[in-house]
């Protein structure tokens, strides 16, 4: 059993777990994004493995009304072992999805991943009318190129900032920088993209910059958080009328995740500790 602290991160270990949580989410008008924790497998059968509980979890979200879809690491079905299997697993979960009309995102891993990722899902949205979305990330100079390629093809586009450690040759590596490319990226996204914009951030900065952007634009976008962090905010966004999603891991591996999200940021180490001691 997940203790209680990591469960402010994780919704439990199993599929019935994870979407009892996203019934309680959707009360507060928050959907959710469901992934189950895994990555950098090397061995196949793994990656099926999390491809058949992905298939397990799009029937049961497809056999309710709630307000749900999923996101997949391309290195959890595979990409480690090759862009073969990488695309079997995908093409298997897209298919499916698809069938029962669940969204899938496939999030974006470090930047020797990006071409293959970025080829599998221009293939899989033309295929399905939109029916996939890739994130992709400021940090890296490559984005606003992939953009551009991105704009003609249906379905969404997450951006976040990056959370993988890149060299200074394809990465911006200061803070400041990064977050000015940010805000260009979407400026770019919401003059160019008909739909399917999605924030990725918890920052409240890149936040209100979207809102102006939509209120300018016109564009439809969403905003992500991942749970635990920022809940009340979500609820409020949610409760303004903006379309909110939360991203919400679950599964066996939740201790490496959740050991991530403590050591990102001091309050929620401080968090742990008070639960601990008591303070
Ligand atoms: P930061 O730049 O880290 O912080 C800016 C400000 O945001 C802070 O000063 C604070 O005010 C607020 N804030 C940030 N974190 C917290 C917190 N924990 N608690 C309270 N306030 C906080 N990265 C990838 O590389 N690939 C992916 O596929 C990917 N998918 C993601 C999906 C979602 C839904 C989200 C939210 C993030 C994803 N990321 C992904 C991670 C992303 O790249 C960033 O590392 C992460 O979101 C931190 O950047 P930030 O914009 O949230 O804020």
């Amino acid at each position: 059993m997940i203790p209680p602290l990591a469960n402010n991160f994780v919704a439990g270990e199993t599929t019935d777990g994870a979407v009892s949580y996203l019934e309680s989410l959707n009360q507060d008008d928050v959907a959710g994004i469901l992934n189950v924790l895994g990555e950098h497998y090397t061995n196949r059968a793994e990656a099926d493995a999390d491809t058949e509980e992905y298939l397990t979890l799009v029937s049961q979200l497809g056999s309710t009304d709630l307000d749900g879809c999923i996101s997949v690491k391309p290195s959890q079905i595979g990409l480690d072992i090759g862009d073969d299997v990488f695309r079997e697993n995908l093409d298997r979960i897209v298919t499916t999805a698809t069938e029962q009309d669940v969204f899938v995102w496939v999030d974006m891993e470090d930047h020797t991943t990006t071409d293959v990722t970025l080829d599998a899902v221009c293939e899989f949205g033309r295929r399905t009318d939109g029916n996939v979305g890739v994130c992709v990330q400021a940090n890296l100079k490559r984005t606003s190129e992939d953009l551009e390629r991105l704009a003609d093809v249906p379905g969404k586009v997450r951006l976040v900032k990056g959370a993988y450690n890149e060299p200074a040759s394809v990465a911006y590596k200061k803070k400041s920088e990064v977050d000015s490319v940010y805000r260009e990226l979407l400026e770019y996204m919401f003059s160019e993209f008909d739909d399917g914009i999605a924030v990725g951030s918890h920052d409240p900065a890149m936040i209100s910059h979207a809102r102006s952007l939509a209120d300018e634009y016109g564009t439809p976008y969403e905003i992500q958080m991942l749970m635990g962090v920022r809940e009340d905010e979500q609820r409020n966004l949610a409760a303004a009328g903006v379309e909110m999603w939360q991203y919400v891991p679950y599964g066996d591996k939740w201790f490496q995740y959740f050991y991530r999200r403590v050591r990102e940021r001091k309050e929620n180490a401080l968090f742990a500790l008070r639960a601990v001691t008591g303070l």
